[in-house]
């Protein structure tokens, strides 16, 4: 059986896509592990993946008409089966996001654990799909109050069609920020788990520079404990 987690966040710049590649690689260890850039309009997965000039990508399955095959945009890169998205907006604008449904399904039939990475404002149909599809959302927040009641809104509308939140995990914290006053708070808003608290490094910003994951660029930085601590509270049902 295969588990689909959403990772998402009210805004952009939380952290989704460093996220989705860093639970993905934490969870590759004990799974086999599909990451999805269903973010397709602000599509940045294939700069943290060395993908920068990938020739089929997730656009070509959602435009009609450009003949693609699943199995062509999926790339084996640090242990994750990758499949990226372009960043032209025209493919953007003639993508039909319902067909992303038979994609995840074709996807679903030869993996553990799907990981979407998904849009932050959750209005448009292309935005709220991942969420839908999904059968968890991790929600990526910064660890204040203002970012808490985006995180609010992820996790209703997430319920609204079925999806139940799988924690929330932090991202960005800086030393001088009192996380656990935050997660006390969230515990009482969302009434559920903080996955970990991962902590603001630049190793983060290295790493995408490298076009590596964290995971794969900096090990032992503490981020990466923090994801992978991440990861082991997911309690995945595959
Ligand atoms: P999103 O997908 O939500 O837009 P990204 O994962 O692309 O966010 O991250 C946005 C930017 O923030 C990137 O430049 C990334 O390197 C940086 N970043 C994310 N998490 C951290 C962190 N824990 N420490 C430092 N920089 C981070
Ligand atoms: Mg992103």
């Amino acid at each position: 059986m295969v588990e689909a987690f959403a990772v998402a966040s009210g805004k952009g710049g939380t952290g989704k896509t460093t996220s989705t590649l860093a639970l993905g690689m934490a969870l590759a260890d004990r799974y086999d592990v599909t990451v999805i850039d269903a973010d397709t309009g602000m599509a940045n997965m294939l700069f943290h993946t060395g993908l920068d000039d990938a020739d089929v990508t997730l656009h070509d399955l959602l435009v009609e008409g450009r003949g693609a095959a699943v199995e062509d945009a999926v790339y084996d890169r640090f242990g994750l089966s990758v499949v990226p998205c372009g960043t032209s907006l025209d493919a953007f604008e003639a993508a039909d996001p319902a067909r992303l449904r038979d994609v995840v399904a074709e996807l679903a039939a030869d993996t553990d654990v799907l990981l979407l990475d998904s849009p932050a404002a959750l209005g448009s149909k292309s935005a709220v799909l991942p969420v839908v599809l999904a059968d968890r959302v991790v929600v990526v927040l910064q660890p204040t109050i203002p970012s808490l009641s985006d995180g609010l809104k992820v996790q209703e509308y997430a319920r609204s069609y079925g999806t139940e939140t799988a924690g929330v995990l932090f991202n960005r914290v800086r030393p001088d920020e009192d996380v656990e006053r935050v997660a006390e708070q969230a515990a009482q808003y969302f009434g559920g788990t903080t996955l970990a608290a991962v902590p603001e490094s630049d190793a983060v910003r290295a790493a995408r520079r490298e076009g590596k994951p964290l995971l794969a660029h900096a090990p032992k930085d503490p981020a990466a404990d923090a994801f992978r601590e991440a990861a082991a509270s997911l309690e995945v049902r595959s």
